[in-house]
């Protein structure tokens, strides 16, 4: 046994363990029964101390400094097994400690502050949030810029400098573009009417399948927030259902059927290691993005869906091409995750814009409402009038996910991206997708980016899928012809 097969054989068990683990959180959120709360918190508690004591075992260390890489897969895991060790063993234990305990208490004290719109009951434990992750991002700094180190757990070597040139570029066109398409003189209406849940669920489960999601080694069920988890031959998802908005249930689960097809695409020989998992938070997303815009949005697959639809829940009152519009109505509102293609980035752009002021020290949390509502007037030209609207509308911050929102608006220019290669490569896409079929773009997905798993750092995956170094032009040129079209502006 050399020191690589020592290191990779402790590496995956405890791949393992982050395996199970994560099905804790799964059952939590879907089928546990209510009254179990407190224990599974002791379980899930002692879970996360075995996966620290393993991620900052000495012995990593050790392996490391011994180990040579067999082959590139090799260079790849030793890769990502020296930025964990030395993220894991950077933050003093005291102090990971208090982050655990403080963005506990600051999650109840966020849902209640949220509950009765009182920013000023949550300010204090803010503060006491940012303080610890300020001290964290400098340990974890190492010298370098702290907020590129928070923003280096979700999206290796990205920094606040690169996304602040494309961001910057995104905010003056999206403005544009909303404030053209919101004083357009006629939109699209919203759908009507009452949508049956169950059938809701039977159609989600269809797309799932037309996807490419394999629910062999799958599963949906319900859950208040849809999401994605695991890895491997093990990746569930969640859905939800509302009777009045079929779409959020069927772009919710093709979303998140983004995500999971994503880990199922990943090459089994990867399985427990390292690069078994997707890359990056902002690569992640732009699997779902795609899924859910590009292609789920799309005139071509709307006007299958409109028929599909109109199967399962009667006449809609609408022709196809109306019903595309519909599904790519813009509306005025507030919250980001109900906002469309177009707002969603402008949502993003703002939470980066603070949270790094946040972090710097330059805003202090105190202040947070009243930073957040002038630059929400700047971009939407109206003010929240209640903090659940505004600044309390989110839990990334009480938990302490500094440096998690940008990846969000990352995956929409690396779908932009994406889509534009993909557009090049398959030109007839369109008459695939109009029989409501997108597995030739699912195919091309899993070859070009899905199977590699992290193999490759995650900018060189979209490069390397696109032929180009990712940029903003893409998904702009996207956003203004399809919404200048719709809406005739
Ligand atoms: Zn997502």
């Amino acid at each position: 046994m050399t020191a690589y097969d020592d290191l990779m054989t402790f590496q995956s068990h405890t791949e393992v363990l982050g395996q199970v683990a994560g099905r804790l959180s799964w059952d939590q959120e879907t089928v546990m029964p209510r009254g179990a709360a407190e224990q599974r918190s002791e379980e899930m508690a002692v879970m996360e101390e075995l996966l620290h004591a393993r991620r900052t075992d000495p012995r990593i260390g050790e392996w490391l400094a011994a180990a040579e890489a067999p082959h590139a897969v090799g260079e790849a895991n030793l890769r990502h097994i020296r930025r964990d060790f030395a993220r894991a063993t950077r933050v003093p234990g005291r102090l990971a400690a208090d982050l655990a305990r403080v963005t506990s208490m600051a999650q109840g004290q966020w849902a209640a502050a949220r509950a009765a719109d009182d920013f000023a009951a949550f300010a204090p434990v803010l503060h006491r949030v940012v303080e610890l992750k300020r001290e964290e991002a400098a340990a974890l700094a190492d010298g370098g810029d702290p907020y590129d180190a928070l923003l280096d757990d979700f999206e290796p070597g990205a920094t606040a400098a690169t996304l602040d040139d494309m961001f910057g570029a995104l905010r003056p066109r999206l403005t544009d573009l909303r404030n053209r398409v919101l004083g357009a003189e006629r939109g699209p209406a919203p759908l009507s009417g009452t949508f049956d849940e169950d059938m809701q669920l039977r159609l989600s489960a269809e797309l799932a399948l037309a996807f490419g999601y394999d629910m062999a080694q799958g599963r949906i069920d319900r859950a208040v927030h849809p999401f994605s988890s695991g890895s491997g031959q093990d990746v569930r998802i969640t859905t939800r259902t509302d009777p009045a908005d079929p779409f959020n249930c069927l772009y919710s689960t093709i979303h998140e059927v983004g995500h999971a097809t994503y880990e199922q695409g990943i090459a089994p020989q990867y399985r427990f290691t390292p690069l078994g998992r997707g890359v990056s938070m902002g690569v992640h997303e732009s699997q779902s993005r795609i899924y859910e815009n590009q292609i789920g949005r799309s005139r071509a697959f709307t006007s299958w869906l409109h028929g599909r639809m109109e199967q399962a829940f009667g006449p809609s009152g609408m022709d196809a091409e109306a019903f595309y519009a519909t599904a790519n109505r813009l509306h005025r509102g507030y919250i980001r995750t109900e906002a469309d293609e177009v707002q969603y980035n402008l949502h993003v752009l703002l939470r980066f814009d603070l949270e790094r002021e946040m972090i710097s020290g330059r805003l202090a949390p105190a202040d947070l409402e009243e930073a957040w509502n002038a630059r929400f007037e700047a971009d939407f030209g109206y003010r929240p009038d209640r903090a659940s609207q505004g600044c309390l509308q989110d839990v990334h911050w009480s938990v302490g996910l500094f440096g998690y929102f940008p990846t969000y608006t990352l995956g929409n220019v690396y779908a932009g991206c994406l889509h534009a290669a993909l557009r090049r490569d398959l030109p007839d896409l369109d008459a695939s997708l109009a029989v409501g079929d997108p597995a030739p773009a699912t195919a091309w997905l899993r070859e070009r980016v899905q199977v590699h798993g992290g193999l490759h750092p995650p900018r060189d995956v979209i490069a390397r899928a696109t032929g180009e170094a990712p940029s903003e032009a893409p998904l702009l040129d996207y956003l203004e012809t399809k919404f200048g079209a719709i809406y005739e502006v």
